[in-house]
């Protein structure tokens, strides 16, 4: 083996829980004769965000002006930047509110002082070039070893382009959109996770974001939840949850009640 691997992971506006899950994982005894890790507090006190790194995992969303700087920072430094987790990916729950961001300070902070300055969340991709990214809230155990295993061998991971109801379907669960009318977002959301939510009887909410390649059907959805019941804002407020900044869902969607009294 040849010189080590250098990787960093950094946080940004996050529950730090994607970080969690990988710090977790008994395979990364398995790393150590391969990799250094230069910054990773969780796991690293003598972390530091500034050393040169070969592969940078970032999680969380670009919340403050100083996650910003932090980002570019991060991009100088590093030849690889894997974005991972919805926040990081998709701007995560904190994007899926549209009330102006003034009204949400004043509610959670009050009056009070802090020490940085708050931005609208956004994905990491509208501020550095992202080369990869790990989906999910939290992403599975899986997409973390196949991802750094790939980018250790010199590879490149693969993006999933089909959606979560194909592993639905090929583990036999009893679909809860059809029988249950439950408005699940399995349709339209990419893979990875086993299906991991209807597998429970649980609906899907989209945590790893709308399946790309223009083949997320917002409009077909949005028809098979209005016919269920659902009312637009109702349809919008759940697609949103995850998918805040697509630009095609919300004119999708209002496609479907184009010339319909609500
Ligand atoms: S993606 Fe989910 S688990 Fe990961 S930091 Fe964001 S909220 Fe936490
Ligand atoms: S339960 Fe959800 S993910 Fe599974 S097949 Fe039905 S719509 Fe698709
Ligand atoms: S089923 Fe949907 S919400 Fe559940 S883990 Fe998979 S993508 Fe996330």
């Amino acid at each position: 083996m040849g010189e080590k691997i250098r990787i960093g992971f950094y946080a940004l506006t996050s529950c730090y829980g994607c970080q969690l899950q990988f710090a977790m994982m008994d395979e990364l005894l398995q790393l150590i004769p391969n990799v250094e890790v230069k910054c990773w507090y969780m796991l690293e006190r003598d972390s530091s965000e500034v050393e040169p790194v070969d592969i940078a995992f970032i999680e969380g969303s670009v919340s403050t002006e100083e996650e910003v700087e932090l980002v570019k920072k991060i991009r100088e430094n590093a030849k690889t930047v894997v974005a991972v987790g919805a926040c990081a990916t998709q701007g995560g729950v904190q994007s899926w509110t549209d009330k102006p961001l003034e009204e949400l300070w004043k509610t959670v902070y009050g009056d009070a002082k802090v020490k940085f300055q708050p931005k609208k969340a956004e994905p990491v991709e509208n501020y550095i070039k992202v080369d990869y990214k790990i989906y999910g809230c939290p992403p599975e155990k899986r997409d973390f070893l196949y991802t750094l295993g790939t980018l250790l061998i010199g590879s490149w991971p693969e993006d999933i382009d089909y959606p979560v109801c194909l592993e639905c379907r090929l583990n036999g669960n009893p679909c809860v959109l059809l029988e249950k009318g439950e408005p699940c977002l399995g349709p339209i959301t990419r893979a990875g996770c086993d299906a991991r939510c209807p597998a429970y009887g649980i609906a899907c909410i989209g945590c790893r974001g709308a399946v790309g390649y223009d083949v997320a059907w917002f409009d077909s959805l949005a028809r098979v939840f209005k016919e269920k019941g659902l009312t637009k804002e109702e349809i919008l407020e759940r697609m949103r949850m995850f998918n805040a900044h697509n630009p095609k869902l919300e004119e999708m969607v209002n496609r479907i009640f184009e010339g319909v009294k609500e």
